[in-house]
């Protein structure tokens, strides 16, 4: 008799509030995670471990969804026009906060068309050439770059992308004119630069790190303040001959806006659950970084974050000498 109540009384409830119960569902099917860059690629690479582990918390399957272009703009693009119903994510870098101040106009508002759910990993760049580039130091670089101008090529992830713009700082600091070439991320690019087709490139520690242990490409330095301990023998840059030179790459996660609170409360969990995982730490060890703290793994960091960086750049950008 109880039991006949409760499930009755059970029932009732579902009907009266269906929002409820259809967030107590969730996901009831895979979810998509947009990656603004091609397959291979250090947010790629990132987005991969994270859809896996963050498809175990959730007891879901993370289905990636590689849309590169346009420095991430058109991945950007289509996960803002998205459903908002909890199965499109969307993973960038820190190009989402600088595309504004590099594009005249976007198709999307960075801030108001997306719900943040929380920052994921701070990735150190590594300036870097091919195997047989002839500069064996930064300084030798720097005069590859002085004397052989437009002959030398850079390439980069696309306008607005993390590459592109370290490439711009770096190349306004010294006054430098290469021949800058657009990939649709840096995992092709590093291929081409494997195959000897490009000369330069910033990227992340993520992508280059395992290539220059390898030495399969030359690395010159690396764009945090102080020395990154997968690669203990590059200098920071702004040691090696750029002061104040400083430009890592972030990386957070959003989900289109007007996605339901209970469902972002539920993948902030998960993110932060595979974030705590020690398989996830491990391999962004290997990779050359680590994982957010928990705290700064949820919406109001990504949001606070994410308001500042925009601001930080538009002046940057403004006031670099490259600047477009
Ligand atoms: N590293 C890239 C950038 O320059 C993108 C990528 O992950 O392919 O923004």
């Amino acid at each position: 008799m109880l039991d006949t109540l409760r499930g009755a009384l059970i029932g009732a409830l579902a009907l009266l509030a269906p929002g409820v119960a259809a967030a107590q569902e969730y996901p009831a099917r895979p979810i998509t995670l947009i990656i603004p860059f091609p397959a291979g690629g250090p947010t790629d690479v990132v987005g991969r471990l994270l859809g896996q582990a963050m498809g175990t918390a959730l007891r879901q399957q993370i289905v990636i969804e590689s849309v590169g272009g346009a420095g991430g703009t058109v991945g950007a693009g289509r996960a803002a026009r998205a459903a908002p119903d909890g199965y499109t994510l969307f993973l960038h870098n820190s190009s989402h906060a600088t595309a504004p101040a590099l594009y005249d106009k976007l198709a999307y508002d960075p801030i108001a068309d997306f719900e943040p759910i929380g920052l994921v990993a701070d990735v150190p760049q590594a300036v870097v050439a091919r195997a047989n580039f002839p500069a064996k130091s930064f300084a030798e670089l720097v005069a590859q770059l002085k004397t052989n101008g437009d002959k030398i090529t850079v390439a980069n992830a696309g306008r607005g992308s993390a590459s592109h713009l370290c490439a711009l700082l770096l190349t306004g600091a010294l006054n430098v004119k290469p021949t800058a070439v657009a990939y649709q991320g840096t995992g092709p690019a590093i291929n081409d630069m494997l195959g000897g087709q490009v000369d330069v490139m910033c990227d992340q520690v993520t992508n280059t790190g395992p290539q220059i242990r390898a030495e399969r490409i030359q690395g010159y330095c690396v764009t945090t303040k102080t020395r990154v301990a997968a690669l203990p023998n590059l200098p920071p840059c702004a040691e090696a001959g750029l002061p104040g030179f400083e430009v890592s790459v972030w990386h957070g996660l959003y989900a289109p806006k007007g996605t339901p609170k209970p469902v972002i409360e539920q993948v902030t969990r998960a993110l932060q659950a595979a974030l705590r995982d020690e398989t996830v730490k491990q391999r962004l060890a290997d990779l050359g970084t680590e994982p957010v703290k928990q705290d700064d793994a949820t919406p109001d960091a990504l949001r606070a974050h994410l308001k500042a960086q925009v601001e930080k750049w538009a002046a940057v950008i403004k006031a670099a000498p490259a600047a477009p």
